[in-house]
């Protein structure tokens, strides 16, 4: 059974698996590419980074550490994707707000997080539009309330 398996995996041209292998690697690199360039999309815009400077965190500006590459510690890292996800950001706004809608006091098992500026198009794309200061967690019946007078007040100001 083994000396069938093993004649069946030599069977593949080595040709094929070297090539197959280049592509997955040159993927890899490509998305992590648009990552770093996301990353700095974001950094470049953002009104809570520090000023651009060689050396230093660009999100609290201390100067980073030997072997550090671009933040200066773990937690500046996970402060910058917390304020700019929205998967992250929405979890870390429901664990300020300890899981209560923050318009009528409710703990229900299911609570939303609305972005209190309006997303106005922006979707849920990454940006500083989820920055976790403008979010707040509410519950169903608050947030379509919300949503609600949030698009009367967009409408009143587009018309
Ligand atoms: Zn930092
Ligand atoms: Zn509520
Ligand atoms: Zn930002």
């Amino acid at each position: 059974m083994f000396g069938t398996d093993i004649a069946a995996a030599s069977s593949i041209p080595r040709r094929s698996l070297k090539r197959w292998w280049g592509a997955l690697a040159r993927r890899e690199v490509r998305a992590s590419l648009n990552w770093v360039s996301e990353i700095d999309r974001l950094l470049a815009q953002c009104r809570e980074a520090a000023a651009h400077v060689v050396g230093e965190c660009p999100w609290c500006g201390r100067p980073l550490p030997a072997g550090r590459r671009r933040w200066c510690s773990d937690s500046c890292r996970a402060d910058f994707v917390d304020n700019h996800f929205w998967g992250h950001a929405r979890e870390r706004a429901l664990k300020r707000d300890d899981r209560t809608c923050q318009h009528c006091g409710k703990q229900a098992p299911k609570l939303e997080v609305n972005h209190i500026e309006p997303r106005r198009g922006q979707g849920y794309r990454a940006g500083c539009h989820h920055h976790v200061d403008l979010l707040e967690t509410l519950c169903r019946t608050c947030h379509v309330a919300v949503t609600h007078s949030q698009r009367l007040e967009y409408a009143a100001e587009v018309r």
